[in-house]
């Protein structure tokens, strides 16, 4: 069976709610993060360096190149003529409610570009920002907030630096709500010091809070982190591709069905990426969660005993 038979991918669902193929075009911004400058926090989340989740990273400022080059990738591989602008690197909301308003705006003005997602984080939302989304979306454009979370473990999120608690993310949750602006949120599997029924407790949370959409994602090591030497020191151990895949088959099958999966794995650049080794061989870690879940239940299907294939 493949992946989109088993598991509620976006690729899918967006098809489906616009009849016709949409792909997310990444962009940087140029933005900084307050966990970076020191507003909420310094040095950054200690798994961060933005060169991993941003392939454009080379390409700064300059939207329209940005978005023409992705296009034309995007539509040799995979046919889509529309897109969704995803605002991805750093905190795409840390700007004066003016400037942002200017900036999705150019995009939304161009043609093919049928809305935005935009990554942020829990504690960066503020009432205009919101306004300012819904207005975009009662303009027709499809808007989509990415909420970083990571983990609903205050323990975790501290050991990380994320410079902000699951309460945070939950007021988020409870703001963005009133807007009606779609929710997904990003969590991380394997983070230091917690075990794969944390990804499940985590989850739970997660969804009982209420959410649209989920992006899973291993933990990897990559160059100039905290984490990086934290794992040159023997004092974090990421996990192998099999401990991954059963906890992110199982977390899948213990989510309803209607809730979108923008992504199950991740990977990072080859140069910047130092552990481990398979992340950057994504194929192979899609192939081996749609067999689990092939194997033992597609989503929405949890049958009990957690971490089948184990
Ligand atoms: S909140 Fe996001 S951009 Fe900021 S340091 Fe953490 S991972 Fe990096």
């Amino acid at each position: 069976m493949q992946l989109p038979e088993l598991v509620n991918t976006f690729g899918h669902s967006i098809q489906k709610r616009f009849g016709h193929k949409v792909h997310k075009l990444t962009i940087n911004a140029n933005f900084t993060c307050p966990n970076r400058d020191g507003v909420k926090g310094r040095g950054g989340c200690s798994f961060c360096n933005n060169a991993s989740f941003n392939p454009n990273t080379t390409q700064k400022i300059d939207i329209e190149k940005q978005l023409k080059s992705g296009s034309k990738v995007v539509v040799k591989r995979t046919g889509a003529k529309k897109y969704i602008a995803y605002f991805q690197a750093y905190t795409n909301t840390y700007a004066d409610v003016s400037s942002l308003d200017e900036l999705y705006q150019s995009v939304l003005e161009r043609e093919n570009v049928i809305g935005i997602s935009v990554g942020t984080r829990p504690d960066c939302l503020p009432i205009e920002v919101m306004e300012l989304l819904q207005k975009y979306r009662d303009a027709g454009h499809f808007v989509c907030l990415e909420l970083g979370l990571q983990s609903a473990n205050n323990k975790t999120l501290e050991n990380v630096n994320r410079g902000h608690d699951f309460n945070d993310y939950l007021q988020a949750i409870a703001k963005v709500r009133k807007y009606n602006i779609d929710i997904c949120t990003h969590l991380i599997v394997g983070l230091p010091g917690e075990n794969p029924e944390e990804s499940l407790i985590t989850l739970n949370k997660v969804l009982d809070a209420g959410v649209n959409g989920l992006k899973l994602h291993p933990l990897h090591v990559v160059k100039n982190t905290t984490l990086a030497k934290q794992w040159q020191n023997n004092k974090y151990t990421p996990l192998d591709i099999k401990d991954y895949v059963n906890v992110a088959a199982e977390m899948i099958r213990n989510t309803p069905a209607e809730i979108v999966f923008h992504r199950i794995t991740g990977t990072a650049k080859r140069d910047i990426l130092l552990a481990p080794e398979w992340c950057s061989k994504k194929w192979i870690v899609l192939n081996r969660i749609a067999e689990n879940l092939h194997q033992f239940g597609a989503q929405g299907h949890n049958t009990n005993s957690p971490f089948r294939g184990k």
